[in-house]
């Protein structure tokens, strides 16, 4: 894709963290080890396997090293990768595999782990769900950790020189991130890597502009280069011409002041001009994320997805850790409180741990809170470890893809059982501990005034909801357009559960994506919801609009959105009414 003129380079990739940088490349060599595959006689099989068992152990030593080194430089919540690396490690399929094709292939220890590694990439490669997906990143650094540790090549530290160093490598680690000195670093840019890697989400927590998944970056020979890095839409500029460098000095100097005007908003509160109050708060998935919630002005999580600690290993997490997990989010985001939402995930993806099974219609497969309910001790180690959490402070309990009373009653019957459990312990927990089901499902929104008067809470998945209402896939790129968050329907299923959790006397929650969108405030307002919940970067932005309008004017703008037949006239309605009356919250 080089569009050379001038010898200017554009090369376009995934926006990973937001921002704009300018500054000098800096290539680091973080290729992946060149190893080579041959053949060993008989005879040499078992040291082959001694080989990579030792490098697996010497791996495990620097690890363990490194997170009591970091332990000392960085908050415990950053150190969250390393634990997932030590789990991947210390997964005995991992050796048993490579094991196995050193002798059955009769071929060296390098090469082995090279065939392992090639059938972890096919399988993450096979899942639907970027997320999950994007786990392969852990095994890829892990494993070349192993090989390097049987080559005696370790990575060389990144040692950036001056402040306005843009990183470029094939891939960087989350430990890179944690051990370069950051304050000379303005950007990062990668080969591999996608959104949701753990290197993008630690950018993203440390505000470092990056773009991923570029081609060929690290082999341009344009170590030292003038570039642009624009983690907005993902692109990278080398060797920009005048005119380019001037646009983008100016959009640069253009998005730092939107930011530290939104970032003005973090401090005041989320009420309309007529002094109506939400809540608004932050989605998140690893506990350097409750950071980011707290420096945007978010009142606490709305949603915490579970998942992340669940993937990668070959067994689920025990108590004690996912207890420690929690509580280290928990505390991150203390005085506020913290909604832990049970395990959401697919069975094939976690159960047989690598294994390529797949089920033929994952969307409506053993998932979420129907996977936890076919595995009660499993489900309530998560349980116990949540409510042992709540013993430290505020949190709330919340289960995944209810469809209807039955599937309540059976997580609440063994919530009940968690808590006699720990009673039986004597170890103490909150009794009066919020418990919160996901309205995902259309079944719930019609099942809404039975679900409501045993929950304590509502909160939307919009994601999946409009996907099951209009039963349009969330992940196909090819049914984006009729993915319609505005459609009639979907809009009478939020009315509806508003009116009802309120006439039931409990909180409507949103916490799927449409909560963070801009345009969509007026009408989730105005319907009436009491919290939203959203990706970090979008509370200041929210919380700006609210700030500007009423509750009347939102409600007005709500009513009408109802009266429309189409999603196509409610989008154009509400462009409209947005442009007239919040158009400086949109420039
Ligand atoms: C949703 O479905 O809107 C939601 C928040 O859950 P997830 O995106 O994790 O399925
Ligand atoms: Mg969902």
């Amino acid at each position: 894709m080089d569009s050379a003129k001038n010898d200017m380079i554009l090369l376009d990739g995934i926006a990973a963290s937001p921002g704009i940088a300018v500054g000098r490349l800096r290539v680091f060599d973080r290729h992946l080890l060149s190893v080579e595959e041959y053949n060993v006689a008989r005879k040499d099989v078992c040291a082959e396997i001694d080989r990579l068992r030792q490098a697996i152990t010497r791996t495990s030593d620097e690890l363990n090293a490194l997170k009591e080194q970091l332990q000392e430089s960085t908050g415990e919540e950053h150190l969250f990768f390393i634990d997932t690396h030590l789990l991947i490690l210390s997964d005995e399929r991992l050796f048993a595999e490579t094991a196995a094709n050193i002798e059955a292939g009769l071929i060296n220890a390098e090469g082995a782990l090279r065939r392992t590694l090639h059938r972890y990439r096919d399988f993450f490669a096979a899942i639907e769900d970027a997320y999950l997906r994007e786990r392969v990143s852990d095994v890829e650094t892990v494993i070349e950790k192993i090989l390097r540790n049987m080559v005696g090549e370790p990575h060389k530290p990144i040692i950036p020189d001056d402040g306005h160093t843009i990183v470029a490598a094939h891939d960087i680690s989350p430990a890179d991130i944690l051990l370069m000195d950051r304050s000379r670093v303005i950007g990062l840019v990668t080969e591999v890597g996608g959104r949701t890697s753990h290197a993008s989400i630690l950018a993203r927590a440390f505000e470092l502009p990056t773009v991923a998944g570029v081609d060929g970056i690290a082999d341009m020979q344009r170590d030292g280069a003038a570039v642009i890095l624009d983690g907005l839409s993902g692109r990278i500029i080398i060797n920009p011409d005048k005119e380019t460098f001037v646009d983008y000095h100016k959009r640069k100097q253009h998005y730092q002041y939107v930011e530290s005007e939104l970032l003005k908003m973090a401090e005041l509160p989320a009420e309309t001009l007529d002094g109506h109050r939400i809540s608004l708060k932050g989605n998140v998935e690893i506990p350097e994320e409750a950071a980011l919630v707290v420096r945007h002005g978010g009142e606490g999580v709305g949603l915490y997805r579970t998942e992340m600690l669940f993937m990668n290993r070959p067994e689920m997490p025990d108590e004690d850790e996912q207890f420690r997990v929690y509580a280290t989010m928990q505390q991150a985001i203390a005085p506020h409180p913290l909604t832990i939402r049970t395990l959401d995930s697919g069975g094939d993806k976690l159960l047989n741990g690598f294994s390529s099974a797949t089920e033929l219609n994952p969307a409506l497969g053993v998932r979420a809170i129907r996977l936890s309910l076919t595995m009660p001790d499993e489900f309530k180690k998560q349980l116990r470890a949540i409510l042992r959490v709540s013993a430290l402070g505020k949190v709330r309990i919340m289960f995944p893809m209810i469809s209807g009373l039955e599937e309540l009653r059976h997580a609440r019957a063994l919530l009940e059982e968690a808590r006699q459990e720990l009673d039986a312990a004597g170890v103490p927990y909150d009794p009066a501990i919020p418990v919160g089901i996901m309205i995902e499902i259309p079944s719930a929104v019609t099942m809404a005034e039975l679900l409501a008067r045993e929950a304590d809470f509502f909160s939307v998945g919009t994601n999946d909801l409009i996907q099951y209402i209009l039963a349009i896939d969330r992940s196909n790129e090819h049914l984006a357009s009729m993915y319609q968050p505005l459609h009639p329907a979907v809009l009478r299923s939020l009315q509806r559960v508003v009116e009802v959790a309120h006439g039931a006397g409990i909180e409507a929650c949103i916490c799927g994506e449409m909560a963070g969108d801009p345009l969509f405030l007026p009408v989730l307002l105005g319907l009436g919801f009491d919290e939203l919940s959203m990706g970090t970067g979008s509370l200041t932005r929210v919380k700006q609009i609210l700030r500007r309008c009423t509750q009347e004017q939102a409600a007005a703008v709500a009513r009408r959105c109802l009266e429309f037949a189409t999603a196509a006239e409610v989008d154009s309605y509400l462009k409209c009414a947005i442009t007239s009356n919040f158009a400086e919250s949109f420039d």
